[in-house]
């Protein structure tokens, strides 16, 4: 069966792109190599970290994020995602003038927010709009999503090619398990995707990224919000579990315990290193490739926070043709026209 649209990943990114398309009307197939989320979104820190960016192609996009992840937990209810803002500190000497959707607090107000600090910083910048979420239960919401609007979901389906036809343009992928038609394509396989176009003699500036996240049994209520310091990206995610995205266990373990009260029995559970997708740039790639018509590549760093707006504007300019503005300082040409 022929879909109007293949996208290959069931990352977050993939996962978004494939609810909207589908939810918009269209013939959906989604296919991955392994499970829904198994990718480097599993080991993400999953911040959604929308707030003081004020430059660069993406900022406008970026500043969608949060208002895109509260209309899409209208829209799916039950998805996995917490509202505890986020706390800034020491990553420079002097308070930075806040940001859209910052304020800088006073260590009063930082106590009342992070109450078991021990030495609660100077100033901090506050972020009472930023939130996170179960990176993996949201992709599977996501996923359950685009299969309520028809989508056809392949896991465990490595795609090997993008199968194009006589004329030049992407016909569908083949698989290990065979073929699979489509009008378009989408590739939204992360740290992947430059190795899936360069068959087709087209150079995608993406590479993979290493980064690390340590999870720790840690007593309840220690932390209340995205905590982000020298030391880590710290928050709670459960009762008894917290997660950081840092630099070396043991240099982790001792900052939290000395960063806070109570915190003499955290112990570390467990350490992963992924590789995050990371343009060359550091942007977005989102748009059609030019070289091989009705091929549109999805890939991005901080694809977590950008999941919602991606998925829905991408649907929207596969869909209904639109050219969405938030997505044309992200196209794969940027250097060539600028
Ligand atoms: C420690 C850490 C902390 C992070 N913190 C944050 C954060 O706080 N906020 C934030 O926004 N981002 C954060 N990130 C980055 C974020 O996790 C990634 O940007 C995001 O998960 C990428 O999603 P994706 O869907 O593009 O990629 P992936 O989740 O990797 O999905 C790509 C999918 O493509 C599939 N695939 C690949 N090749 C093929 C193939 N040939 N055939 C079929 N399927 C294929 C894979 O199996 C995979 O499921 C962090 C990452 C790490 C590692």
């Amino acid at each position: 069966m022929s879909s109007d649209l293949v996208v290959v990943g069931a990352g977050i990114v993939g996962a978004s792109v494939a609810y909207h398309a589908a939810r918009a009307g269209t013939a959906v197939t989604l296919v991955d190599a392994g499970r829904p989320g198994g990718g480097v979104t599993a080991d993400s820190f999953a911040w959604i970290g929308a707030s003081g960016v004020r430059t660069g192609p993406a900022a406008e996009l970026r500043a969608t994020a949060t208002r895109e992840y509260r209309r899409l937990e209208a829209e799916l209810p039950g998805l996995p995602v917490t509202w505890s803002g986020s706390l800034s500190w020491g990553t420079t000497d002097d308070p930075p003038e806040a940001g859209p959707g910052q304020e800088i607090v006073d260590a009063t107000r930082v106590a009342t927010l992070e109450p078991a600090l021990r030495e609660p910083p100077e100033w901090a910048v506050w972020a009472p709009g930023d939130g996170a979420v179960d990176p993996v239960g949201v992709t599977e919401r996501l996923v359950e999503g685009a299969r309520a609007h028809g989508a056809r979901v392949r896991p465990d389906t490595p795609v090997t090619a993008l199968r194009r036809d006589a004329a030049g343009r992407a016909a569908g992928v083949e698989t290990a398990a065979g073929f699979l038609p489509g009008a378009t394509v989408v590739l939204a396989a992360g740290a992947a995707t430059a190795a899936l176009c360069g068959p087709l003699g087209l150079r995608v500036p993406v590479g993979p990224s290493p980064a690390t996240l340590f999870r720790f049994r840690a007593p309840a209520g220690l932390v209340r919000t995205v905590v982000n310091n020298r030391d880590f990206d710290l928050r709670q995610v459960a009762a008894d579990r917290l997660i950081a995205a840092a630099d070396s266990p043991e240099r982790t373990l001792a900052a939290v315990r000395s960063t806070f009260r109570g915190a003499a029995d955290v112990e570390l559970l467990g350490a992963r290193v992924a590789a995050r997708p990371m343009p060359a740039d550091g942007e977005p790639i989102v748009g059609p490739a030019a070289e091989v018509p009705g091929l549109y590549l999805a890939v991005t760093h901080a694809a977590v926070t950008l999941a919602a707006a991606v998925g829905r504007l991408v649907a929207s300019e596969l869909v209904d043709g639109t050219v969405e503005p938030l997505l044309t300082g992200c196209r794969l040409d940027r250097r060539r026209r600028h």
